[in-house]
Formats: structure tokens, C-alpha cells, sequence
């Protein structure tokens, strides 16, 4: 579905903060970028979503160089951790942006705005503004946002780091049972490991620039496959 080929960045023209990444993405599975502060999660990330470009290397989607296939025609869809949302526009407004900018019509519109927010439990709280609402319920917006167009890849960087620890294990689950239901393909990326060994179908650890393991959580816990992934997956466990 989706690969990234012999791919590296270098964002000054000397340091490679990804170094010659391969990687295949599954149709429909959760993926999780795990890996301290710095190692290259958002990089690979932000080239994803076609806001980088490889210094070296491609990333296709279904076969296609992703730089080929033009932005309204990838169907990616994309939360982050300071949710990013419109603040004088109403929450309804908000989770419709996407689509009013594809041109689909009100009614349309309207229907799936509210199909979106009641995915999210929000399905009452359309009128009002971002700035009413908590962190949690915005970045619920964020993610209503993310999916009202369908889209068939959702990126997902640090969503609940500004959460508190109870929502933060509430919206994971939450967001499980989404991705669950919608059968989308998720790339999620964290440096908590317990995050990720709980929500995630494949974990690829990363370290400076380099996947040092890419497995399924019970695969990683158990046999970790350098000192590194064991001290990192260990930790807070
Ligand atoms: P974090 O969890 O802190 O976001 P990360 O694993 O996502 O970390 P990246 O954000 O991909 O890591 O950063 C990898 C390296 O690239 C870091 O050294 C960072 O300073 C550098 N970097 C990231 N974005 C840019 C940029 N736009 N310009 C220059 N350097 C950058």
C-alpha cells in the first residue's frame, strides 16, 4: 500500500536524521513510529504527507510515486498534538473544511459532518467554538476533522501528548475501536512505549534515523532485537 524505498533526509545537506529507510505499510493495519525525541519519527511523518521530500530514495502509494499523485487525489488525513483547529470557525465548520474545499454540497455536507462528530461522541456540541470545548473533545474535533472525507490513510503525530493520563488511555481506546470499525490504515506516531504496545498492529522502533526493530508489540516485548529496543520498550513498564 504504502513503501518507503532506500529513503533519507537531510534538512541542512550534511546530517541524515533518516538514514536509508525501507519500509512496506499494510492496508489497514496501525502502525506505530515509536522512539525518543529527535530520532526522525516526524520526518518520516511530514514526508508521508508530501510536506518534505526525500533528500534520496521515494515513497509510493499503491506503486505510484506519492509526489506524482497530486494532494486531493492521496486521501490522507492528519491529527496532531496542538489539533490545529480553526478558532473562529464552529466546531461543524471545522470537521466541514475538508470537505467544503473538495466542493461537495451542503446537504452532503451537512450529513457527514454530523456522521463524523457522532463517531466521536461530539455529535451535540457542533454549534459551538474550539476555545468551549476541552482538550480532549478538541482534539476529537481534530480527529472527526481527519476522517470526514474518508480518507484512506490516516497520520496520526503525538495526538494525545497533551492529554492527561486518564483521557490519554479513554481516547486510546477510543481511537482502537475506530480504527477497528473503519478498517482504516493508521500511522500513529509516540514516544510512549506503553501507548504503543497498546494500540498498534506493528511497532516500528526507531533510533537516530534507523527502524532498529519492526515487528508486533508481543514480538518486540518478548524478543527485542538489539540492547536498544529492550532498554527502550523496558522503560516504564
Ligand atoms: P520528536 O518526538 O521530538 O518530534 P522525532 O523523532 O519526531 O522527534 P524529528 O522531528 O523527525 O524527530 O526530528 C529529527 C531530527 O531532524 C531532529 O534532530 C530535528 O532537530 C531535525 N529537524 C526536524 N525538522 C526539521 C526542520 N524543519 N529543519 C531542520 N531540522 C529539522
Amino acid at each position: 500500500f504504502v513503501r518507503f524505498q532506500d529513503v533519507q533526509k537531510s534538512y541542512d545537506g550534511e546530517t541524515l536524521v533518516v538514514k536509508n529507510l525501507n519500509l512496506d505499510i499494510a492496508r489497514g493495519e496501525f502502525l506505530t513510529l515509536l522512539g525518543p525525541s529527535g530520532s526522525g519519527k516526524t520526518t518520516c511523518l511530514m514526508m508521508l504527507a508530501g510536506f518534505e521530500s526525500p533528500t534520496h530514495g521515494q515513497i509510493t502509494l499503491d506503486g505510484q510515486p506519492i509526489k506524482n499523485v497530486p494532494p486531493h487525489e492521496r486521501g490522507i488525513g492528519m491529527v496532531f498534538q496542538n489539533y490545529a483547529l480553526f478558532p473562529h470557525m464552529s466546531v461543524a465548520e471545522n470537521v466541514g473544511y475538508p470537505l467544503r474545499v473538495r466542493g461537495v454540497a451542503r446537504n452532503e455536507m451537512e450529513r457527514r459532518v454530523q456522521r463524523a462528530l457522532d463517531m466521536v461522541e461530539l455529535g451535540h456540541l457542533g454549534r459551538r467554538r474550539p476555545a468551549q470545548l476541552s482538550g480532549g473533545q478538541q482534539q476529537r474535533v481534530a480527529l472527526a476533522r481527519a476522517l470526514v472525507f474518508e480518507p484512506q490513510l490516516v497520520l496520526l503525530d503525538e495526538p494525545l501528548g497533551a492529554l492527561d493520563k486518564n483521557l490519554r488511555e479513554q481516547m486510546q481506546y477510543e481511537l482502537k475501536h475506530i480504527h477497528g470499525s473503519l478498517g482504516v490504515t493508521m500511522v500513529y506516531v509516540t514516544h510512549d512505549q506503553t501507548e504503543a504496545l497498546t494500540m498498534s498492529n506493528r511497532i516500528a522502533v526507531f533510533d537516530d534515523g534507523v527502524i532498529q526493530q519492526l515487528d508486533e508489540p508481543a514480538t518486540l516485548y518478548e524478543r527485542p532485537a538489539n540492547a536498544f529496543v529492550a532498554q527502550f520498550i523496558g522503560e516504564n513498564n
